[in-house]
Formats: C-alpha cells, structure tokens, sequence
C-alpha cells in the first residue's frame, strides 16, 4: 500500500478516505485440519482478507501456496479493491489464501483442505458478501468443491458464491483464458500505441503464463522463452507453444522440452520487445532491475515490480502495463459468471469474448489518455480508482 503515498502527491484526496484503505476491513485467520490416509493430522494455516467494500461485496481469488502470509494476501486484497474500482465492477476488494505446497498433498488431502477452508470462512462469503475465484495452485475443480462444501453448510444452491467454476455449475465459458485474453487486448492495444516489436518472454506457465503464451503464438508473436517453477527455456528463433504446452502436460514442467534451458532470472533478463511476469511477487526489484532490458511489461501477475524498480523503470522509460490494468480480465469475466449467478442465464463464447474486449480496450484507452499528463499507466490506473472509491466514500 506504499503506493498510495506516492499518488497523493501527483492529487490531493480526503485524509480519513485515505487512512480507510490503509487498512483491511476484515482479516480472518484460521487453522485447517486434515487428516492424511493413515489418520494423522496436518494442519495449516489460512486467511481471508476482506480490504474493502465500499464498492460492493469483496471479490478476489484463494491461493495454495507455500510462501502465502498474512501481508501478502493483505495486499493482494488492497490490488483486488483499486482493481474493481478501475472496472467500475460493483465488487470490493478480497483475497484468500492458505500456506501450503498442494503438490504434497494427496487428491483426497487437498479436497479436505478446501472444504474444511471454506468451513471456517463460511459465514464470511457468500454471492452478496464476498465472492472468492482461483489463483496461484488453485482451479476450477477446486471452486467446484468449494462451492459443494458452502452449499452443504448453507442448504441451497449458490453458483453466484464463487466464480471461476466448471461450466456446468453456471461457469463462464471463457473464464480460464479471460485473465491472459484480457492481457492480450490490453498489449495488443499498447504495442499499436507504443510501436513495439513482437519478441516475448514470459514467466510462469500455468493458468495466467500458459494461456497468452498460446494467445500471442497463435497470433503472430515470436515467443522466445518460458518458464516454470523448475526452470525455462530458450530458442531466438521462438518456441512452438501448442509443443511446449504438451510436454508440460505429459512431463510436468517446460523444462523437459528440447531447448536451451535457462533460470528464471535469466528469463527476466533476455533481450526483448515484451516481458511478461505471469508467476509470483517481486521478481523485479531493486537487485536486477539494471539488467531488464524488455521495452515493455506486462504484469499479469500481480505484483510482480517492487517499488523501487518500478521507479527505475519509469526512469528510463519502459512501458509498463501495471497488473491493476493488465489482468483485470479475469476478475472482468468473474463478473460475468457472477452476473450469470445471479440471473440463471448461460453466457456463449462470443457474448462473452465481446463484452471482455469492449471493457479492456476501453479502460486501457481511459487509462492512457491520463497518463499523458506526464505520468506513469500505473499511477493513472490509481488515480481513476481512486476518484471512484473517494466518491463512494464521501457519499
Ligand atoms: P497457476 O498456479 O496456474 O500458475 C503459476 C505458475 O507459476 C506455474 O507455472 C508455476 O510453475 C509458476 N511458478 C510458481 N513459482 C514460481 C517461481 N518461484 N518462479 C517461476 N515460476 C513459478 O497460477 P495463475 O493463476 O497462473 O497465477 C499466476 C499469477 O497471475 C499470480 O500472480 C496471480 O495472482 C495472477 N493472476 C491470476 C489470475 C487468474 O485468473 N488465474 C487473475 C489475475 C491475476
């Protein structure tokens, strides 16, 4: 939240509106049991931050993830409120996550954790209150189960109390690609505007990574490296992605495609038109930020800049597409699934894909036209959330 001081001094807002949004709304801990196939216990430890709901009830995603603490679901949550706000969503700002490596838990051990996470949460969510959608290690089986355990507790149907879910429980049909197709009309945009070239490396090959790897492949990018938790690889000349997304699929990582292999660090380094960060937090920071030489970013992680290198990419002039603006896509079709929640009706493909375009595009042209001002696309994308939080405050 370090960056709100910085935008009060480009504009002046209310002191006590400011102070709200420093601090979360709800922080509710707690500690998850689950009981492995030979009866013993292993707990873990949850959270679900509601930051604000000014705007409308919380919404932001749950993640499984060892590193996961209090602070950073605190302020992914904060992320999730300026975001809606930005989308003129009707939703606050929510987050959840449990600190956890799912890759060692058994399937029967991973449905207990999810189920037993939403027991503890219950009376927190719900279609009206907050409404939880997948991130890092977590997918639409585990919103199945989820919303399975809060209608067991509840005794109704609810498909508007989570999105991100399998289609037949009223999902969206395009939810699982709607965070890097929202990203791809976003740059597709802003490589036209800035007049950059078509080299890509990206970090991160799961939901977020994966999906614009293929976007971009399928429509004439050159994507030159990818990479997952167990490392990248490498080829100048661009990566068949439909090859690549194979053996991730068969093999369990990228690495096991026949490249150059590289380290994640070297990924981030590689001379190219667009970076896309699409993995975890801070992998840009003070430490290496010298050495990016990417012309533009696109952050569909969320995060994934610091503040100080942030500032010094701003220096020197690199575009970045801040995560706020650049992978609102999958909140932006949350809405939509929310919307079908709600009303019983069945959005198509098309209905879909279109309305996404309309809401990207024209936030991105929003977003841009202020930052012309002299500032940066980032402290454009606060300023406008930031005015529509203020008023609903004041009001
Ligand atoms: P995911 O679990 O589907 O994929 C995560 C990927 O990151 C995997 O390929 C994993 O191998 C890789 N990874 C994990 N640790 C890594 C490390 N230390 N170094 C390099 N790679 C590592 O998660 P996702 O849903 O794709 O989320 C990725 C990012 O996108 C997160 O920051 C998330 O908050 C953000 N995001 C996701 C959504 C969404 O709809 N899924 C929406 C908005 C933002």
């Amino acid at each position: 939240m370090e960056i709100l001081d910085k935008i009060l001094e480009i504009e002046k807002f209310d002191e006590d509106f400011v102070e709200t949004l420093k601090e979360p709304e709800k922080v509710i801990k707690v500690l998850i049991k689950v009981k492995d196939c030979n009866g013993k216990i292993k707990k873990f430890v949850g959270w679900r931050v509601i930051h604000n709901t000014l705007l409308g009830p919380g919404k932001g995603g749950i993640r499984f993830y060892p590193d996961v603490s209090e602070e950073e679901v605190t302020n992914l949550a904060f992320w999730m409120t300026i975001k809606n706000s930005l989308f003129d969503l009707p939703f606050g700002g929510a987050k959840g996550g449990i600190k956890v490596n799912p890759k060692d838990l058994s399937k029967f051990e991973l449905e207990q954790l999810a189920r037993n996470y939403i027991r503890e949460i219950y009376e927190y969510v719900g279609i009206d209150k907050d409404i939880p959608a997948p991130d890092v290690y977590t997918d639409e089986k585990i919103m199945a189960i989820m919303l399975d355990e809060y209608e067991k507790i509840s005794r109704k149907k609810e498909f508007g109390m989570i999105t991100g879910k399998p289609l037949v429980f009223l999902g969206n049909p395009i939810r699982k690609v709607a965070t890097s197709l929202g990203g791809f009309y976003v740059l597709k945009e802003a490589v036209k505007k800035f007049n950059v070239g078509r080299t890509v490396a990206i970090q991160g090959f799961g939901n977020a990574g994966q999906n614009i790897a293929k976007i971009l492949y399928e429509n004439g990018f050159k994507v030159i490296a990818v990479s997952d938790s167990k490392g990248g690889i490498y080829d100048p000349n661009g990566l068949n992605i439909n090859e690549v997304i194979e053996v991730k699929e068969k093999t369990g990582s990228v690495v096991n495609y026949d490249a150059r292999k590289i380290s994640n660090e070297e990924l981030l380094e590689l001379d190219v038109d667009i970076l896309i960060p699409a993995a975890i937090e801070n992998v840009i920071t003070e430490k290496n930020v010298d050495k990016i030489k990417a012309k533009m970013i696109l952050e569909l992680a969320n995060g994934p800049i610091n503040e100080k290198a942030d500032e010094a990419l701003s220096e020197r002039k690199v575009i970045v597409i801040p995560d706020v603006l650049a992978n609102a896509g999958g909140v932006v079709v949350s809405y939509f699934e929310w919307v079908q929640g709600r009303t019983g009706e069945y959005w198509d493909e098309e209905k879909s894909k279109k309305s996404l375009e309309e809401k990207m595009t024209s936030v991105f042209k929003k977003v841009l036209k202020l930052s012309e001002k002299g500032i940066t696309l980032r402290e454009a994308s606060y300023l406008i959330a930031l005015k529509r939080l203020e008023e609903a405050y004041k009001l």
